[in-house]
């Protein structure tokens, strides 16, 4: 028989036919407990603003049955107020509530999903439980009065191949270089027919590629770039893992490539860096580098958008990242970005066409370019690959965001920041010769280009055209030292962290 029924989430006008169907079950049997009522009075409340979910199975805008996920602490969700309206009992709604709510789980990150049941009226609910791979685990008293049954069901965690033999014993972490060095244990996973497959999590290897591998050609290829740090008290926390997340959809889509649903990037991110956690060092400063990957993985050389894609995260131990204050050149001829193309995607084409300008700046004297809009303005947008801020007049001031600049989470962090440092800021519009005024006035007191590997990285020297703009010098008072220092507190566990920037593993 067809069922004219689809899986629809919370609305506000399902409310009555929550409390209605979820009321008639219970009655039936049993009295209204406390903890029933609150949550059919006010699900927004008690489930939807505590990140759970609600799922309505509908038909022509009746609602034919409900099922709630309520968060019960620490990675598990709560299955419940499950209810099939009487005419449609016995037709398989439950199971298509079920199995959607599931999956909602899954999405909603969780490990474990429990619930309790009864055996008195709904034997039949149990065994449909049970064939969906809920198991009974003991039932503690005090939460359902009339449960005589609790269910879980733990989600697959990702398989492990691990190493051998661990090459952590023979790497100093106290004696590091940035880049060179990765920890044992890499995860894969493939896109293909439509979906992203399960992850593996196998020794760091070599790659095996066809070299008509797509991804070689065209440049369908997004990372990021991300830390995780030890924390005071010795356990690991992974930095803004959310805002990393959503920032590699964004760059995936546009690169026409496919959507990862952030609770599997969050899971693969989460299970790699608690497997090497003995890879994260414990010296101020130093962190794990986390490298996520997506590449085309089609083999063929005709130019398409491609079917396949593998996602790779590797990570790697590094040490704290203070360079010399830099020599920085406002770049004239070459740009990093232009309106409408792709400098706000972290995509590896955006860094194949930065090398050769700034191998000229090198050549010149320079450590880093400063990038401008190519307008005759010379608006200011980047510092190599990192974004780019400025106090003048005692004000923080970067560019706004746009399709040419891209999001940082470390420039987001800073302008969260500042204010507790007193530091007033302002995202605008800051031209070159902006600068040269300032400077001229003695009002361009720092500034600093900011990423996830440097944090800060001061500058000493400002080369706009025939302007040398030479900078205060470094000290303990300056913004970009205290804002690191407050950063790196916040994400070692030495402060609050006001935000819930820190993903503990
Ligand atoms: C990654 C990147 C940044 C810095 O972003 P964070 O999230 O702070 O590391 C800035 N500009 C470009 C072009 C980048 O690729």
């Amino acid at each position: 028989m067809h069922l004219d029924i689809t899986i629809d989430r919370w609305k506000p006008q399902y409310r009555e036919a929550f409390w209605q169907l979820n009321r008639e079950w219970i009655e039936a049997d049993y009295p209204l407990e406390e903890v029933d009522i609150n949550v059919l009075q006010n699900p927004e409340i008690h489930i939807l603003s505590d990140g759970g979910s609600i799922l309505s199975a509908v038909s022509n805008g009746q609602v034919a049955g409900v099922v709630a996920l309520r968060p019960a602490g620490n990675n598990v969700l709560e299955l419940t107020k499950m209810a099939v309206a009487v005419p449609w009992r016995g037709r398989g709604i439950g199971k298509q509530l079920l199995q959607a709510a599931l999956e909602e789980a899954r999405q909603l990150g969780a490990g474990r999903v429990i619930l309790y049941s009864n055996t008195r009226t709904s034997a039949r609910a149990v065994r449909l439980y049970r064939k969906m791979g809920f198991r009974e685990i003991p039932l503690e008293t005090g939460i359902y009065q009339r449960a005589d049954i609790k269910m879980e069901l733990t989600f697959d965690t990702i398989p492990v191949r691990k190493t051998a033999k661990s090459r952590l014993p023979e790497t100093d972490l106290e004696k590091l270089t940035f880049g060179t060095i990765v920890s044992d244990h890499m995860l894969v996973a493939d896109y293909k027919n439509g979906a992203w497959q399960r992850p593996e999590i196998v020794p760091y290897e070599n790659l095996s590629l066809p070299p008509a591998t797509m991804a070689l050609h065209y440049g369908q290829i997004v990372w990021e770039g991300m830390k995780a740090f030890r924390l005071a008290d010795s356990g690991v926390s992974v930095f803004r893992i959310d805002r990393h997340a959503r920032r590699i959809n964004r760059s995936l889509q546009r690169m026409a490539m496919p959507a990862m649903p952030e609770a599997y990037f969050r899971e693969c991110i989460r299970s790699l860096v608690s497997l090497d956690a003995g890879w994260v060092p414990g010296a101020s400063g130093a962190a794990l580098y986390i490298r996520p990957l997506i590449f085309a993985s089609d083999a063929m050389y005709g130019v398409k958008i491609s079917d396949t894609y593998r996602f790779i995260v590797f990570t790697g131990p590094v040490p704290p990242f203070y360079p010399n204050p830099l020599k920085v050149k406002v770049e004239e001829k070459f740009i990093r970005a232009a309106p409408g193309g792709t400098g706000a995607a972290k995509c590896a084409g955006n860094y194949g066409g930065s090398l050769y300008p700034a191998s000229l700046a090198k050549a010149a004297g320079f450590d880093q370019i400063l990038w401008t809009d190519g307008s005759p303005e010379l608006n200011i947008e980047e510092s190599g690959t990192m974004n780019v801020m400025f106090v003048l007049d005692g004000k923080l001031v970067t560019p706004p965001l746009s399709d040419t600049i891209l999001d940082g989470i470390t420039r987001d962090s800073i302008l969260a920041l500042a204010p507790e440092l007193g530091m007033p800021a302002e995202e605008r519009t800051i031209s070159a010769f902006e600068l040269v005024e300032a400077h001229r006035k003695g009002l361009l007191q720092e500034a600093f280009g900011v990423g996830t590997a440097a944090v800060t990285a001061p500058f000493e020297l400002i080369q706009v055209q025939e302007h040398t703009l030479p900078l205060p010098p470094v000290g303990p008072d300056t913004f970009a030292v205290r804002v690191r220092e407050l950063l790196q507190e916040i994400r070692t566990g030495l402060r609050p962290d006001p935000f819930q920037w820190n993903t503990i593993v």
